[in-house]
């Protein structure tokens, strides 16, 4: 290159200077691409492409990788500007890790090209990972079945829906948007005030998980921990909820087991005793959160020390079993049959009101009533009598509900007994 003057000079001497310490390859070349200055990154990124095309011609140099340069420029018309940005230039496709270079062509006016390369074989690497890593992120959400990633917008309703979901719930994307997250819990397991509960139990902890069953769109029915997490804007407003559902059955079916053992009474299979007074003082509780009403059915067989002495204990026992199953089969799964002792039992309704509890508790005394037990050596009827009491603002713990239902019962048993008593 021919200087015209000193400045001139000195103005090359710092374009070489500048491009020798360049980081990244520069080139400049005439439009067909012979070379008439590049500094030593460019030799080295070259170098070991051109092999023996050289490296007096780029586009020469760079034709068995990048044949596209030379056509790129030709068609490019204008008198100067930008041929191409960033433009991928993949050396050794096939190699385990490929170089990889980026390339820009400027026009500089009708005959000089200025070129840069530069390796950014380690970015588009960490981008490679970067692509593995979501996909293997939706490979879990895609192909284990045994959890669901979502969330829910802040009323609580679903927003967004991924392949996990359809793999636990079999339920599609426009069956599943806009909904609560009852549509997946076990259709009898579900009343108006769940849902809401566990947001707002969310909300007041930040997070709030639970096990209950939940049921598949065909029917599968699955044991489910849910786990909710609040999603908080930058200026701390709730955005929303995230929600991850596993499937526990595996080890729901032998703690199961275990839990029937501690929580049941062995003869009729109705709660025992310990257990009633847990659920009891939990469901008090949650009753006074919602404001919603709460009654309790006490009911006592009738006679029953006749039954164990004119047909004997063991008829009783069947006798005991009947009035439970006679019972069970007019209550819903919320519905709670303790054994308090003996032949007394009590039912414990949740959001039920006194008078929806009358009508329930004449259904179980009729059912019971009616049923003709088989003791194998001739046919026996047993009644009850049952007393009710509900949730008031004067009620203040599980004890003070027995009492008054206990009092209720008292009235129907000097009534005259197979009937129901308001408390
Ligand atoms: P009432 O109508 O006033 O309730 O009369 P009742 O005979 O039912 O009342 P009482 O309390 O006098 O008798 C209850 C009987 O229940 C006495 C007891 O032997 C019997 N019993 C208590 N537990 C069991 C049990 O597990 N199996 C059997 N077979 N009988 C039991
Ligand atoms: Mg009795
Ligand atoms: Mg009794």
């Amino acid at each position: 290159m021919t200087t015209v003057d000193g400045s001139c000079e000195a103005e090359h001497e710092a374009l070489l200077s500048f491009m020798y310490m360049s980081p990244i390859g520069i080139i400049r070349s005439g439009l067909n691409g012979d070379v008439d200055m590049l500094n030593p990154v460019a030799v080295q990124l070259l170098m070991p492409v051109a092999g023996r095309m050289g490296i007096g011609n780029v586009f020469d140099s760079l034709t068995n990788v990048a044949p596209e340069l030379r056509n790129l420029v030709s068609s490019f018309s204008a008198e100067r500007g930008r041929v191409c940005e960033g433009h991928r230039i993949v050396i050794a496709p096939s190699a385990d890790r490929p170089t990889v270079l980026s390339c820009n062509i400027v026009k500089a006016n009708s005959s000089t090209l200025m070129m840069t390369l530069s390796d950014i074989s380690r970015q588009v690497d960490a981008e490679r990972r970067a692509r593995q890593h979501e996909s293997w992120l939706a490979g879990i959400y895609t192909s284990v079945n045994d959890f669901t990633f979502f969330t829910l917008d802040s009323a609580g309703r679903i927003d967004s829906w991924n392949g996990s979901v359809e793999q636990l719930t079999g339920f599609r994307a426009d069956e599943v948007l806009g909904h609560t997250l009852d549509l997946f819990y076990a259709p009898e397991t579900v009343d108006p005030y769940c849902s809401p509960e566990h947001i707002s139990l969310t909300r007041e902890e930040g997070w709030h998980v639970q096990e209950r069953w939940c049921e598949s769109k065909q029917g599968r029915r699955y044991a489910a921990q849910i786990l909710i997490a609040v999603l908080r804007e930058d200026n701390g407003e709730i955005a929303g909820y995230s929600v991850v559902i596993r499937d526990v059955s595996e080890r729901k079916i032998s703690s199961d087991e275990l839990t029937r053992l501690l929580t049941t009474d062995h003869l009729t299979g109705a709660v025992n005793r310990a257990h009633f007074f847990k659920l009891a003082e939990k469901e008090l509780a949650r009753t006074r959160r919602l404001g919603k009403p709460l009654s309790f059915v006490m009911i006592d067989a009738d006679h029953f020390k006749r039954i164990n002495d004119t047909a004997g204990h063991q008829t009783g026992d069947l006798v005991l079993t009947k009035i439970v199953q006679g019972a069970k089969a007019s209550l819903r799964s919320i519905d709670v049959m303790a054994r308090l002792g003996g032949e007394e039992f009590c039912l414990m309704l949740p959001g039920t009101s006194r008078e929806e509890a009358l009508v329930i508790a004449e259904r179980v005394r009729a059912t019971i009533a009616d049923a003709e037990i088989d003791t194998g050596t001739g046919e026996i009827r047993v009644t009850v009598s049952a007393g009710i009491a509900s949730v008031t603002e004067a009620t203040s713990c599980v004890n003070d509900l027995l009492a008054a239902a206990d009092k209720a019962l008292y009235a129907a048993k000097t009534a005259g007994r197979n009937c129901v008593k308001l408390g």
